[in-house]
């Protein structure tokens, strides 16, 4: 049992125990209902309080319990016997009530709460819905609308605000215990009644006319295409119009057509995959990290802003460091538009935008990135320019401290011998833009220190990333993989389907763009520059030839407004565009290519089963550690909706290894086998009717 029992005078504690987080384990919920048993049976005591030691109230399920056979006693049977106590119990909650832990709360008569405490029903995060009554009790408390809003969102609500909506009864100041025996007493002297909130009733007159069809509705906008806030609301409708009984009845239907469904496998897959990424194989026990106080940007252009935002939110103070007065001072104003516009939504405080903006030191000199604890340079994508830069960094920083690259393709191993110290480099390869998106690629070089590796996937945790340590090679993980991905989509252009049919498949299968509309963002000059320094026959000439022609016209995407798309000025909505239409179906003509009508559904599929193909590369290479690493990716870093669980989980559980295998040799043989080349190793997965599970550490 994770709990014990103790008697204060009239009063009855229910501690629980299960560090760290008193997830709501087998043992607890045994410790629960022999707490109540003993509430009962000691005639001295007339009320209970239920409390958790440590540092936090119950704060969910057991992650451990996940998958397998359930254990009894459930969490059900704890909050009835919570629920149906003679003696009145109230949850004292501090840290954070999340999820069942909140669910028994609610079966508690009560609730008292420290000011810095959270509640939450997280559930719809992993697809599911709040199963231990959640939908029915949340409802009959503070209301339909409020409850819609806190388990659709699943997001934390601080006490205060809990306390104004109804679900907690009293904030109390100063130590939690003494407040809720206080409070306790106070409702065993004026003989407050048993509230048990299954018997309240949620007022049908305060919900408005026609509120749940308009809530599913705007769901389907807001949370495209995802399964469980559309349960949800049916949940809730359950809980307007049914005894409770039935609403619970309901409810256990509804969860369970969540769990069954193959966005909930997604989703926890991701929960798992992201705890995993910060794993790394083989690095020796005793190695410790280096402590990392200070940092120093090279560059302040796109990325090198956006970097320094990272650490000066924690409160790590930056130097950044650009060659030029004027190109110093755009960067620094764009960080501070950026903290001012975040500041104008209320998200900041200007007290917050000075302090964070007092921590940054500009500099043209590199005798201020001396004392560094880690240099991360920005500059531009040319080999000779980071080497350069990285010389004048060994001569000018401190020994011990790392020196990292953002590098977006360049070899890390390269860049790291043009130092004396090779085993201080590692790529922090952020992504744009670099203070929203939260993937960093942490790049492995051949000599790269196991401690430098250590200290910055912990750093990757301190700013808020998502750390996925990789292999040195062309691209890494995720602009290797966008390749394959890339090709596809620019070959069904050229074969018959317009950029904005592609797009649109893309963005209805999830993703937050179409990666023409991306190419537009980032700009065609880049690629078409690129190949100008490349051999043409390592590319398919014929698939770039109208992004080229774009170019050549002008058209260079957004910054243009116009690329694969016309766009108006200020407004960043493509709009499909005659000009471009003509421009294609030419070069289709001239490539003899005939025109064909495409299905969403093929061009979804063509374009990520090429991007899982190359991802199958990447793992059996080594440059990825395991699958999920490579999910990951594409989730933080591509916004491949998280619904889906990433690339490779989607191929292998939504369409299948062997289907996919039959289906990339069809699309590699229409192209001659040349550009697009089934990975040897999905070959082999399926012939050992092996999943990607086998593969990698
Ligand atoms: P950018 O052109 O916006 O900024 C580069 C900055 O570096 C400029 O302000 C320039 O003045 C400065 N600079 C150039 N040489 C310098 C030197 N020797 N010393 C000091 N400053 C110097 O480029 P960016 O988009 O920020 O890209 C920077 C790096 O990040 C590149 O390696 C790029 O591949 C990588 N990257 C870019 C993106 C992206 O989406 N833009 C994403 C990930 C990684």
């Amino acid at each position: 049992m994770q709990g014990r029992f103790e008697k204060r005078g009239n009063v009855g504690i229910i501690w629980i125990n299960n560090p760290p987080v008193n997830a709501i384990s087998v043992g607890v919920r045994a410790a629960i209902i022999d707490g109540v048993a003993k509430l009962a049976q000691d005639a001295e005591i007339n009320i209970g309080i239920l409390a958790c030691e440590g540092r936090t109230f119950m704060a969910g399920a057991d992650i451990t319990e996940f998958g397998k056979p359930p254990l009894s006693p459930g969490l059900h049977e704890a909050i009835n016997a919570v629920e149906g106590s003679a003696k009145p119990i109230v949850a004292a909650i501090h840290g954070t009530a999340f999820g069942g832990g909140l669910e028994v709360a609610l079966g508690c008569h009560y609730r008292v709460a420290i000011a810095d405490a959270k509640i939450g029903l997280p559930e719809v995060k992993l697809g599911l819905l709040p199963g231990a009554g959640g939908t029915q009790r949340l409802p009959r408390l503070i209301g339909i609308e409020a409850a819609l809003a806190i388990i659709v969102s699943g997001d934390p609500v601080p006490a205060a605000q809990a306390a104004k909506s109804g679900v907690i009864d009293k904030i109390v100041e100063g130590d939690l215990l003494e407040g809720a025996m206080d409070y306790a007493r106070g409702l065993a002297e004026r003989k407050a009644p048993l509230r048990k909130v299954r018997e309240l009733h949620v007022d049908a007159g305060k919900i408005p006319p026609g509120f749940f069809e308009a809530a599913r509705q705007r769901l389907a906008k807001e949370k495209k295409n995802l399964f469980a806030p559309q349960r949800i609301v049916d949940a809730l409708e359950a809980a307007a119009t049914l005894p409770f009984d039935k609403g619970m009845a309901r409810e256990r239907e509804l969860f369970l057509q969540c769990a069954q469904n193959n966005q909930s496998k997604a989703l926890q897959h991701v929960f798992f995959a992201e705890r995993k990424a910060a794993n790394v194989p083989n690095l020796d026990k005793n190695v410790t990290k280096r402590d990392i106080k200070s940092v120093a940007i090279i560059g302040a252009g796109t990325m090198g802003g956006g970097i320094a935002m990272n650490f000066l939110n924690v409160g790590v103070p930056v130097t950044l460091l650009e060659m030029q007065q004027e190109a110093l001072d755009r960067g620094v104003g764009v960080i501070r538009k950026n903290y001012e516009n975040t500041a104008s939504k209320g998200r900041l405080t200007m007290q917050q935008v000075q302090q964070r903006m007092g921590l940054l030191k500009p500099t043209l000199s590199y005798a201020d990135v001396g004392e560094a604890d880690l240099v991360i340079e920005a500059v531009f994508e040319t080999m000779a320019i980071k080497k350069e830069v990285f010389a004048k960094l060994d001569k000018a920083v401190k020994k011990g401290a790392i020196l990292a690259s953002n590098t977006s393709y360049l070899s890390i191993d390269e860049i790291a011998a043009s130092t004396s110290r090779p085993g201080d480099v590692v790529g922090m390869h952020f992504f744009s833009p670099a203070n929203v998106m939260r993937l960093l690629e942490i790049v492995r070089g051949a000599k790269t220190a196991q401690d430098v590796l250590l200290t910055i996937v912990d750093l990757a945790k301190r700013i808020n990333k998502v750390g996925v340590v990789c292999g040195n090679r062309d691209g890494f993980i995720g602009n290797r993989m966008l390749g394959g991905y890339a090709y596809q989509a620019s070959l069904m252009v050229l074969e018959g389907a317009m950029p904005e049919q592609v797009d649109a498949a893309l963005r209805n299968f999830g993703m937050p763009m179409g990666v023409l509309q991306m190419s537009d963002l980032a700009g065609l000059d880049v690629g078409y520059k690129s190949r100008k320094d490349r051999d043409p026959a390592s590319f398919d000439g014929r698939v770039s030839r109208s992004a080229d022609l774009l170019v050549e016209m002008g058209r260079m995407g957004q910054k243009t407004q116009a690329g694969y798309y016309d766009y108006a000025p200020g407004d960043r909505t493509p709009r499909p565009s005659a000009v471009v239409a003509e421009i294609i179906e030419k070069v289709s003509q001239e490539y003899g290519i005939a025109r064909r009508k495409f299905t969403d559904e093929e061009i979804v599929e063509r374009c990520f089963l090429a991007l899982m193909n190359v991802g199958c590369d990447v793992l059996s290479e080594g440059v990825a550690y395991r699958s999920s690493d490579i999910d990951i990716v594409y989730l933080y870093g591509y916004g491949f909706p998280a619904y889906r669980g990433g690339p490779m989980f989607w191929a292998e559980n939504a369409v299948g290894l062997k289907t996919a295998l039959e289906k990339l040799r069809k699309y590699s043989a229409a192209t001659g086998g040349k550009w697009l080349k089934v990975s040897p190793l999905l070959e082999k997965l399926v012939a050992e009717g092996k999943g990607f599970a086998s593969v990698g550490q």
